[in-house]
């Protein structure tokens, strides 16, 4: 059940001492799932190494635990998936597959840039999944920087005002967990 998760992850490993601006409280009530009944959404922002991913594939992990269908991609996987099955003519079946799932992540938002066609894909997808089921959202890039990374602002100002229309919000400013023994290494140097 749980569909391609790259790792897994659990809040009980997430180290909230470390990264102060992520509140165990919101979290916590996060891990209830009651935004997947309310069919919110949830973005992490942030800088890289500061636990997106992890936050995100610990609240996939926890759905597919409770029988949920989960769904997990990169935005760049997600939109290659997209492009590969409109060009062989069946885009309408795979829309309809990656709506069902109650629980999709789709991570890594900003680090690749996206073509035209791709945006408009991902824009349709997601406005088919809007108020309809949850999706995860996770991306180093702030909403403002949205319109860049989608090459239209117009379409990202849409896509953003959907999201947030039923979401929760968790910015996290911080170090980066990758970097921490390197700095530990450092600061007795
Ligand atoms: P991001 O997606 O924000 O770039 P990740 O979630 O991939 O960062 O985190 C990088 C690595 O550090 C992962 O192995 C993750 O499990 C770990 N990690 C990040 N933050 C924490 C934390 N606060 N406590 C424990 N492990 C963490
Ligand atoms: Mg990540």
């Amino acid at each position: 059940r749980c569909a391609r998760l790259p790792t897994v992850k659990t809040l009980d490993d997430f180290d909230f001492t470390f990264q102060p601006s992520v509140k165990r409280d919101q979290l916590e009530s996060l891990h209830t799932l009651q935004f997947l009944e309310r069919k919110e959404n949830v973005v992490f922002l942030g800088p890289p190494g500061v636990g997106k991913t992890h936050l995100a594939i610990s609240l996939a992990v926890i759905a597919a635990e409770r029988g949920r269908r989960v769904y997990y991609a990169t935005l760049a996987d997600l939109i290659t998936w997209l492009e590969d099955a409109q060009q062989a003519g069946h885009l309408t079946r795979r829309l309809r597959t990656l709506v069902s799932p109650s629980l999709m992540v789709v991570d890594e938002i900003g680090y690749l840039p996206i073509s035209r066609t791709g945006a408009q894909l991902f824009f349709q997808l997601m406005s088919r999944r809007y108020e309809h089921a949850s999706t995860v959202l996770t991306s180093n890039k702030s909403f403002e920087e949205w319109g860049e990374v989608f090459g239209d602002e117009v379409m990202a100002a849409a896509l953003i005002d959907r999201l947030v229309h039923h979401c929760h919000i968790v910015n996290i400013r911080g170090n980066s967990y990758r970097m921490r023994e390197h700095r530990a290494l450092a600061s007795r140097l």
